[in-house]
């Protein structure tokens, strides 16, 4: 049997509770870029809109990102960083996958081939949520590194997941746990040092695995993947 995905209904809502964000796996960027979903998640929106052009955002969904399971996946390191939970379900039976676990390799998930995503869980958090990402060019542009850096106030950490330097996304956890014994992660603020700033890119470079290829170097991922890293700590610091 064949199943046209995009023509589930089920598939394509989205809903929040108390604690939790779900987004069916049929959602398309173009709804997670603005509204609602935009302001619960705003690293989510800000990812969904560096995905190629209106007209690709419009029909590509956040299933097939997931699905795809590109290092360079957009979403994928908002994902990470959110600590989020896929959702697959079979004829048979249901099961959520942490996305930690589900994400294998390049182009490689933890997804049975009788399996379908149905959606993704993302647990509500109020820091500062923030995505960025370095191309060749503007607009239309495949990453060559990327990254997303939450703040949870409450659990007093920072979480940091990178894109494009891997073979599949990296949490930066050496760098996070260094951070929460150098800085006050109930609080960041305008008073954090720069050489505290600095060395956390360091840091979180040191953890990327990037390769040569036809996009960009090896030596170039690792450079780009510091600077982000710095430039999203301090946007959570203002
Ligand atoms: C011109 C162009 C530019 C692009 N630019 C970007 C970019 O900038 N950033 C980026 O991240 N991606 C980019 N992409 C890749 C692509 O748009 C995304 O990966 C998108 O999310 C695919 O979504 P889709 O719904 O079209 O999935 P499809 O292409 O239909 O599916 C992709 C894969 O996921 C599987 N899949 C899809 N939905 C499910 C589901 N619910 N359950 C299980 N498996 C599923 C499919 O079987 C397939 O293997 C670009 C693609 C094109 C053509």
């Amino acid at each position: 049997m064949i199943i046209a995905l995009r023509h589930v209904k089920e598939l394509t809502t989205w809903s929040v509770n108390e604690t939790h964000i779900r987004i069916g796996s049929g959602v398309p960027y173009a709804a997670i870029e603005k509204g609602d979903i935009a302001v619960l998640l705003p690293a989510l929106a800000q990812a969904s809109r560096t995905v190629g052009s209106p007209q690709i955002r419009a029909v590509g969904t956040i299933g097939g990102n997931l699905g795809t399971c590109s290092p360079a996946g957009d979403t994928l390191p908002v994902l990470s960083a959110l600590d989020a939970t896929v959702h697959l379900q079979s004829q048979n039976s249901q099961r959520e996958v942490s996305i930690h676990d589900f994400m294998l390799g390049v182009k490689r998930n933890a997804r049975a081939v009788n399996e379908i995503i149905t959606d993704i869980s993302i647990p509500i958090a109020n820091g500062y949520q923030g995505y960025s990402k370095v191309g060749v060019r503007n607009a239309m542009v495949i990453s060559v590194a990327s990254a997303c850096l939450a703040h949870n106030p409450s659990s007093r950490s920072v979480h940091i997941a990178l894109g494009a330097v891997g073979p599949t996304i990296i949490r930066a956890r050496e760098a996070e746990a260094w951070l929460s014994s150098h800085a006050n992660l109930a609080q960041l603020d305008a008073n954090t040092d720069d050489s505290t700033i600095h060395e956390f890119g360091r840091r979180v470079a040191l953890e990327a695995r990037p390769i040569t290829d036809h996009r960009s170097t090896a030596d170039y991922r690792k450079h780009a993947i510091g600077v982000l890293a710095q430039r999203l700590l301090k946007r959570a610091c203002q």
